[in-house]
């Protein structure tokens, strides 16, 4: 089971939904890639490595039914949005990293610069002890 999961780029700001299987956990989407994690190619088996790269803009057919990346021609208009005023797909590389565990610990990437958080209210769910129930919906009160 998987379903569109937003974010947008850090360059630009444009939107893009992934296709992402519910019980994984996403840490940041980054302009760089972190330190320690591997990336996949979105037409790879992502959800077994440690992120996914993505360009601005490059739309990834699914193997099943509809994109697996489907850049939606949107914008975000959050803060930390490199420079909103832009072209936009801005074809650049980012990063989406999945959060990481390590003998039961989540890793966390060496803080040489600051890291984006994920664009809307996406899944900031679970993290190990909540269950697999996933991000069904808008967040808020899931605690
Ligand atoms: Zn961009």
């Amino acid at each position: 089971m998987s379903y569109p999961v937003r974010y947008y780029c850090p360059h630009c700001g444009a939107v893009v939904e992934l296709e992402r299987e519910g019980y994984l956990s996403d840490k940041s989407v980054t302009p760089y890639p972190l330190v320690g994690w591997e990336y996949a190619e979105p037409d790879e088996d992502y959800e077994s490595a440690d992120g996914v790269r993505l360009v601005c803009g490059e739309d990834i057919a699914g193997d099943s039914d509809g994109d697996a990346v489907n850049w939606t021609g949107e914008r975000s208009d959050a803060d930390d949005v490199v420079d909103p005023s832009r072209e936009s797909p801005c074809g650049q590389e980012l990063y989406l990293s999945f959060v990481r565990f390590v003998d039961g610990e989540e890793v966390e990437p060496e803080p040489e610069r600051t890291h984006t958080t994920i664009a809307g209210g996406g899944p900031s769910g679970p993290r190990g002890t909540d269950g697999p129930r996933g991000p069904s919906g808008p967040s808020g009160f899931s605690r």
